[in-house]
């Protein structure tokens, strides 16, 4: 059942949508060769206790089996999400790195992803990067009243394949609000036969999110039981914003 949510409550969401986007507007401004990932893990603590908020991802999901151990997902090159950050692992020139950002205040959540460029990179993973932004852009046009959830993953779907890419079909967007994972699923692709799914009402809160390959779209999960790389071990890219629609408008939440 998608949760809407009202003007009040989408507020809310906007404080933690900017606390998502400053750790991102701090990290982006860190990421150099020789870093190590568990260096931008603290830093993403550090920025969102001091906005009295909590890091989503730590300790999810929260069952005590595998929870995830760190604040942020930082994945690089053919990591595609989940990846954890490491004191051993340092980024290297010409690395894309895909830093997932996820914040609670007051009950709500903001998540949004970026890949970002470590030093020079190549061509063809600069043009993954741009194809995977683009996506995300495409599908946020989409993300309108009266509009069908489908037209959004139709969007993205046109968008990547267009480029030469695809799209990953195990991992998709999000309802998100006072979960970080509600309905409805945003996938990134429109399955043969589905429906066109349901309407976009004012209310709605969508973590809409392209995950994309250079190669195949399959994937699969190292032994960590979090870190999801390609099959095929080329490289991968995601793009992610938390939005709402509302007043007829379609607006970011996860900015700063
Ligand atoms: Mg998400």
């Amino acid at each position: 059942m998608i949760v809407l949510k009202s003007k009040g409550e989408i507020a809310e969401m906007r404080k933690a949508g900017h606390i998502v986007a400053c750790v991102h507007e701090a990290l982006r401004e860190m990421i150099r060769p020789g870093i190590t990932t568990a260096e931008l893990d603290s830093k993403a603590a550090e920025i969102i206790r001091s906005y009295d908020a909590i890091p989503a991802f730590l300790g999810y999901p929260h069952n005590g089996r595998n929870d995830f151990p760190a604040n942020i997902c930082a994945s690089i090159n053919e990591e595609l999400v989940h990846g954890i950050p490491n004191r051993q692992r340092w980024l290297e020139a010409g690395d894309i790195l895909s830093l997932d950002v996820g914040a609670v205040y007051h009950g709500w959540v903001g998540d949004a992803a970026w890949t970002y460029p470590v030093g020079e990179i190549d061509a063809e993973s600069q043009r993954l990067l741009d194809a995977t932004e683009g996506a995300l852009w495409a599908g946020i046009a989409q993300a309108r009243e009266g509009k069908r959830l489908s037209d959004i993953s139709r969007a993205v779907e046109t968008y990547v394949v267009g480029r030469g890419f695809a799209v990953v079909r195990e991992y998709t967007g999000h309802g998100v609000g006072r979960k970080m994972h509600e309905d409805p699923q945003v996938l990134n692709y429109v399955p043969t036969g589905a429906g066109r799914g349901p309407l976009l009402r004012a209310g709605t809160t969508l973590a809409i999110e392209p995950m994309v390959n250079a190669g195949t779209w399959r994937t699969r999960t190292l032994s960590d039981g979090w870190t999801v790389i390609t099959a095929d071990g080329q490289r991968s890219a995601h793009f992610e914003h938390s939005i709402a629609i509302v007043d007829g408008q379609t607006e970011i939440l996860t900015v700063v």
